[in-house]
């Protein structure tokens, strides 16, 4: 018998997309777009199989994706990134993140990690030796409390992990936030890994404040992106991570004996459509379309949203409708409403008795239309049941 290096079963996202698959309901669970990416990308990828890219990518990427991302870095930062020695594709920002950990965590090793957090956070620092420390966000602002933090710090601390904007409150970390994590990094000699896979989905003219803008996190950070969320296509399960020299060469030995490379045709295509700034500077305006309407429509369920500025994401909270815990009330939705979302307390070791729910709003607006009326068709026949 084997005892496993990991507690627990399948994710959350795994559980909920399956449900509704089953049980056909519509699926504002799981993030990812009931759309297709742009054509001209589909035709980009189909067109680098024609001429020929279908053998390895070097280690590190294509390099003509690496400049385009380089590129990118000095256009929305002003930050030069060498696309040779500081840049690494991935087969998703999942990838990058454990590959990051793996190459620096040591046995007993701390590190800090803010609840609710991405699924993945926790498992891939227990499966490298090392100790998660989690720190709640302030609810229901989802903000760090940085007196928290210092007071967590242990000389066995190795490094913060931050994710902006946040999954699954969609909240993002203020400017001053950014000096308070450079302040307590300086002093303790940490190491950042900041998730941003959501960059430039941020709503109602707010900014990124990326770990790039900021030179002295930058010397300290892997930064982890997904063009599986910024280009419509999860399922391509490419992103990148940027860290300076020296910390990628620790990041691309781990990778090397890994995957090796990338899925190189999609590569190719990337960096071709990566040069229409518009489609990633238009994404907040987009997402925040959809955002309203979601929101718009759950309000007349009397589902109460708790604000998002940015992401795929928007928790409501449902106190005032049901007395079931979380999972239980979107297995509930997905069975009687014919809409799944996703249970909040999964993101936590040791979960609140908070009472919201987080939805998907990177849908079609008639998916979204939909939703709506399904869950309006529900609540009105509950006081009868
Ligand atoms: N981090 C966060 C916060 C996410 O929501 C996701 C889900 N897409 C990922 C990382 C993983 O991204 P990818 O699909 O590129 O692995
Ligand atoms: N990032 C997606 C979400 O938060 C899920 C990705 C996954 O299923 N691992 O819903």
């Amino acid at each position: 018998m084997i005892q496993s290096k990991l507690k627990g079963g399948e994710t959350i996202f795994t559980t909920m997309s399956r449900m509704a698959a089953q049980l056909d309901a519509i699926n504002l669970g799981q993030g990812f777009p009931d759309f297709d990416p742009d054509q001209e990308l589909i035709r980009l990828v189909n067109e680098a199989m024609l001429k020929g890219h279908n053998q390895y990518a070097p280690l590190r990427g294509v390099l003509s994706l690496r400049e385009a991302i380089a590129e990118k870095t000095k256009f929305l930062y002003g930050t030069n990134v060498d696309p040779h020695t500081e840049v690494c594709i991935t087969p998703g920002a999942t990838y990058a993140i454990y590959s990051a950990l793996t190459s620096i965590l040591r046995e007993g090793d701390e590190v800090i990690i803010f609840e609710p957090a991405y699924d993945s956070y926790i498992p891939n620092v227990i499966v490298n030796g090392a100790k998660p420390v989690s720190i709640p966000l302030t609810y229901p602002s989802f903000s760090i409390d940085w007196e928290r933090v210092r007071a967590a710090i242990t000389p066995r601390t190795k490094m913060i992990m931050i994710n902006s904007p946040h999954n699954p409150s969609g909240t993002l970390l203020s400017d001053e936030d950014m000096q308070e994590l450079t302040r307590i990094v300086k002093v303790h000699d940490l190491f950042v890994l900041s998730d941003e896979v959501y960059e430039p989905i941020v709503f109602d003219g707010r900014k990124h404040n990326s770990v790039l803008k900021y030179p002295e996190l930058l010397q300290r950070s892997f930064a982890v992106f997904s063009f599986g969320k910024v280009y419509h296509c999860t399922g391509w399960k490419t992103g990148y991570c940027i860290a300076p020299q020296h910390l990628m060469e620790e990041f691309s030995k781990v990778h090397q004996y890994n995957v090796f490379c990338s899925f190189a045709p999609v590569q190719y295509a990337l960096a071709d459509f990566m040069q229409q700034k518009e489609h990633y500077l238009g994404l907040g305006i987009f997402y925040q379309k959809r955002r309203d309407q979601l929101s718009l429509l759950l309000e007349q369920s009397g589902l109460k949203p708790i604000p998002s500025h940015g992401s795929f994401f928007q928790l409501f909270d449902y106190s005032a409708l049901s007395n079931f815990g979380d999972l239980e009330f979107a297995i509930e939705l997905t069975k009687k409403a014919g809409v799944s979302a996703i249970p909040v307390s999964p993101f936590y070791l040791s979960a609140p008795n908070l009472k919201i729910l987080r939805f998907c709003f990177a849908k079609k607006e008639s998916t979204l239309d939909e939703a709506g009326r399904r869950l309006k068709e529900y609540f009105l026949k509950i006081p009868n049941d």
